[in-house]
């Protein structure tokens, strides 16, 4: 099954998008502005999302692809994630003020989306990929991923500062080949970066240096406009190949 990345930049501008990777036809990792450009027949098929945390670059478009869902009869929208960003996302989105409470509409019994509690640890079996939910360390309560198919595994960090346990697990997957990991700040940022929950290249660069030369480096949500800096301070840092991660970027697991 082929994972393909429709947004990775920590902002918005023409031409870049946020956080949001499609696996197969019916399965989204965040939901951030990446999923517009997916034709309605794509939206519809989506039947199953993933969050790694309720910030808005990783949840900007869940509203709108409820919406698009209801509007033509497609049943239950199911989102993993963490019981503390579906409470975030209930109070502060799905509230009736900034968008219909579509956990309750259009019936109680057959809402246009529910929610399905997701701890660090937990496997999901979506069409014979194994998606582990990884921990992460941001500012609200967040999760990475682990998607482990029998071509590839993919660990994507989602937005995290240092996290050792992260690292942990990535160092016990014997059959990892790829690690999405986030920079999302400039070194000399580094005290914003350790507030917000982010990392630098500084920070990134013991955290990977143990991971094994064969598996490929891909980095995620770099600010915009501040993307070479960041790759020569990721170059400098790293001291192992890595890529800055594309739209369109695709790995069949
Ligand atoms: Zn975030
Ligand atoms: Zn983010």
């Amino acid at each position: 099954m082929r994972l393909t990345v429709l947004g990775c930049s920590g902002g918005i501008a023409a031409d870049l998008r946020t956080t949001s990777l499609l696996l197969g036809t019916h399965t989204l990792i965040d939901c951030g502005t990446g999923v517009g450009d997916l034709s309605l027949a794509q939206l519809l098929a989506i039947d199953t999302v993933f969050l790694t945390h309720s910030h808005l670059d990783h949840t900007a478009l869940l509203p709108m692809l409820a919406d698009a869902r209801l509007s033509h009869s497609q049943g239950t929208l199911t989102v993993h994630t963490r019981p503390e960003t579906s409470t975030a996302l209930c109070q502060h989105l799905f509230n009736g003020a900034l968008w219909p409470d579509y956990t309750r509409m259009p019936s109680d019994d057959q809402p246009a989306l529910r929610f399905a509690p997701l701890q660090v640890g937990d496997v999901r079996d979506v069409d014979g990929i194994a998606i582990v939910a990884l921990p992460a360390n941001h500012s609200v309560p967040a999760l990475g991923f682990l998607l482990r198919g029998a071509r590839r595994t993919v660990a994507f960090s989602g937005d995290t500062g240092p996290c050792p346990d992260f690292w942990a697990i990535l160092a016990c997957e014997t059959g990892l080949t790829d690690v999405i990991v986030e920079t999302t700040f400039a070194n000399a940022q580094h005290q914003a970066a350790l507030r917000a929950g982010h990392h630098t290249a500084a920070t990134l660069a013991p955290c990977a240096a143990g991971l094994p030369a064969s598996v490929r480096r891909w980095i995620t949500h770099l600010e915009p406009g501040h993307e070479a800096a960041l790759g020569a301070e990721l170059n400098a840092s790293l001291g192992t190949p890595f890529q800055l991660l594309q739209r369109g970027n695709d790995f069949e697991l």
